[in-house]
């Protein structure tokens, strides 16, 4: 399905962007996988590609830092020769009430979450123009489209991501590059592992599939967006979420 598709994701030595980085060599892309602290886990997921036939290498950068971002993009073109797809993952949260949100917390989410896929995007549209055609994808949140008590800055950013994603896409558009998200309900990983237990079983009382989703249900949808079948589909946010909103 990415067969000779070269794809960066952001945010891949855990989580979500891991097994997006997986699911996607699995179907035959080469994979930069971005990660920020974790050399060791990055690494792992390379190995764990070359293991399957694959072609896979990590890059350091913090994708709220332009600089980082720079260089990110010229080391991943430098290895492959071109980037197809885009994949926007990296993500934090540092959730508080607003009357104790402190203008840090609220600085440091939108830095990473809504500045990083922009400065990422940018970096990206501009190898894809020259390629004539891309797939950029943005890993959203049903926070963003619902709103979250005690995640103002979060949701702000998600949604913010869905503007951005949507804005792209008419620029970009008449030059064969689709700009889509996808925006996940609740899904188990070290992000959600966070949370209380009440909060857990009050999100899954609001499924109708009756379980939290895998990292797998993620990546399979962003897999068909970055895919040739998804060829008519941009400035759209897929929501995976079991039925949640
Ligand atoms: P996670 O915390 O397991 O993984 C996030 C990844 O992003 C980590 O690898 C982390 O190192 C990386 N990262 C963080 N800041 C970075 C930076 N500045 N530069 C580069 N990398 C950075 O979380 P996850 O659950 O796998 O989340 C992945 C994405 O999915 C996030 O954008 C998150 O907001 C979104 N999401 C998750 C859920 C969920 O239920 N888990 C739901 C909706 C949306």
């Amino acid at each position: 399905m990415l067969r000779d598709k070269v794809a960066l994701v952001t945010g891949a030595s855990r989580g979500i962007g891991r097994q997006i980085a997986l699911t996607f060599a699995g179907y035959g892309a080469s994979v930069i996988v971005n990660y920020n602290g974790s050399k060791e886990r990055a690494q792992e997921v390379v190995e764990m590609i070359t293991a399957m036939g694959g072609k896979a290498v990590a890059v350091q950068a913090d994708v709220a830092s332009a600089e980082d971002v720079g260089r990110l993009f010229e080391e991943a073109h430098t290895a492959f020769g071109r980037i197809d797809i885009l994949v926007n993952n990296a993500g934090i949260t540092r959730d508080n009430l607003i009357l104790k949100m402190s203008e840090e917390e609220f600085d440091t989410v939108l830095d990473t979450n809504l500045k990083g896929a922009f400065l990422c995007m940018k970096h990206a549209a501009k190898i894809m123009l020259r390629q004539k055609g891309g797939r950029i994808i943005n890993i959203s949140s049903i926070s963003g489209i619902a709103g979250n008590a005690g995640q103002a800055n979060y949701c702000a950013a998600k949604a913010g991501l869905i503007g951005l994603t949507k804005s792209l896409a008419k620029e970009l558009g008449s030059r064969g590059i689709t700009v889509n998200a996808v925006a996940p309900g609740l899904i188990e990983t070290d992000m959600t592992q966070k949370l209380p237990e009440q909060v857990k079983e009050g999100m899954l009382a609001q499924i109708p599939l009756k379980r939290a989703g895998s990292v797998k249900d993620i990546a399979e949808a962003a897999a068909f967006l970055a895919s040739d079948r998804a060829a008519y589909i941009t400035g759209q946010t897929l929501q995976v979420n079991g039925g949640m909103a």
